[in-house]
């Protein structure tokens, strides 16, 4: 039997986990899954154009959301929305502002070093963390089924 290339890992994860639930085996796989999702980057449908927000982790429709130009790319597009964008530069920025205060505190003997380390996982999960974008069409992108395919097959 031969397994197809982008089906490998899903296959030995399915191999090794013959009693679990689906539920739990499904922990396992997602991360593999929407790795493929986030591969295609924008598609096109009868509601217009559909990007994959770098920000939001969905896909948002750019007549809804407010997407910036952005040459050589081959939807014209930025790769996050307008709000997408504006968020990630300032947790990006409060992140780096947060631990340069964090090195201070340490300098003035305030905090720990062995705190420093946990202190720093808290700010990272602050500036990788998303903040969800509410817009109307919020639903119905996460019900389209190009969100589903990969469970339902
Ligand atoms: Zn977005």
């Amino acid at each position: 039997m031969t397994i197809k290339k982008g089906y490998a890992e899903l296959h030995s994860i399915l191999l090794a986990n013959p009693n679990k639930k689906v539920k739990d085996v499904l922990e396992l796989l997602m991360p593999i899954m929407e790795s493929q999702q986030r591969d295609k980057a924008h598609y096109t449908d009868e509601h217009g154009l559909w990007v994959f927000c770098y920000y939001h982790k969905q896909y948002e429709l750019t007549s809804q959301v407010e997407y910036g130009r952005k040459v050589n790319t081959v939807t014209g597009l930025n790769s996050m929305c307008k709000v997408g964008t504006n968020q990630w530069t300032k947790q990006q920025r409060d992140y780096k502002k947060a631990k340069s205060d964090l090195l201070d505190q340490v300098n003035a003997g305030t905090l720990q070093v062995s705190d420093l380390e946990a202190e720093i996982k808290k700010l990272e999960e602050a500036k990788d963390s998303i903040k969800p974008l509410i817009e109307s069409h919020h639903e119905e992108a996460l019900l389209d089924v190009r969100q589903q395919e990969e469970v339902e097959a």
